[in-house]
């Protein structure tokens, strides 16, 4: 990723407010229109590794990358940005993965979940950002199935803002729980979801659902709506599966 392209897509990931007005997933600025928003989102219209898609065969590797994650839990603000609402942490949690590592940036939320594995869509995904310190991106998605209240989501949801724009601080969130379980995984090569669409982005998606309430997941559409981008073109891309 050259230094424009990476800045255009932190200016997109980490401000928010510059492409806030930018972008929608309906209407006249949903999905299919975003290629043509703005020069800067060019990618998401030409881009060939664009996310997300639809998973359907996966190559086993029985090589186990296993993923060490260290979350301190140590979380900075909560924002409603209009298209999600998602948490900040302050610095000091990374992830590690073939002695790389990557810090914890933030973690966002789509209902529907965005990745669908084979056509089918579990009712929310977290999206957990990382960034190694070169700039490259890793996004941890947790899928979650309807059923037991999840205590994580509970005091995210306490504590965002009901408003469009509005940004609360917060001061833990056990951002470990939601990967506690988190053993297979899919990994391939992607971008981000949202405008600019910049591609490069490493995506490991848990094979393994969570839960949240029904309640939790209607509290989330109800302040956003569906946010979910859908599923774009595979283009031979490489799908690898842990296990
Ligand atoms: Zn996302």
């Amino acid at each position: 990723m050259n230094k424009k392209i990476l800045a255009t897509a932190m200016a997109g990931l980490f401000a928010g407010a510059a492409f806030a007005a930018h972008f929608s997933y309906e209407g006249q600025e949903a999905p299919e229109f975003w290629g043509d928003l703005h020069p800067d989102f060019a990618a998401c219209k030409t881009g060939k590794f664009q996310s997300p898609i639809d998973i359907t065969d996966a190559i086993e590797t029985k090589q186990h990358r296993p993923l060490a994650f260290k979350y301190t839990g140590e979380a900075d603000t909560v924002i409603n940005n209009g298209h999600t609402i998602q948490v900040s942490f302050k610095e000091g949690s990374t992830l590690e993965l073939e002695n790389k590592q990557f810090k914890l940036v933030q973690v966002h939320f789509h209902t529907p979940s965005e990745y669908t594995f084979g056509g089918k869509h579990f009712p929310m995904v977290g999206h957990i950002v990382h960034q190694a310190d070169d700039g490259q991106l890793l996004v941890v998605a947790v899928m979650f199935n309807e059923g037991e209240k999840n205590p994580v989501i509970e005091g995210i949801w306490k504590d965002a803002p009901q408003k469009h724009g509005e940004t609360k601080p917060i001061k833990s969130v056990d951002v470990a729980a939601l990967v506690k379980n988190f053993d297979a995984y899919y990994r391939l090569e992607g971008s981000l979801t949202t405008p600019p669409c910049t591609e490069g982005v490493m995506w490991i998606i848990g094979k393994q659902p969570i839960t949240a309430s029904k309640e939790q997941m209607e509290t989330f559409t109800k302040i956003i709506g569906k946010n979910n981008r859908p599923v774009q073109k595979q283009n031979g891309r490489a799908v690898l599966v842990s296990q």
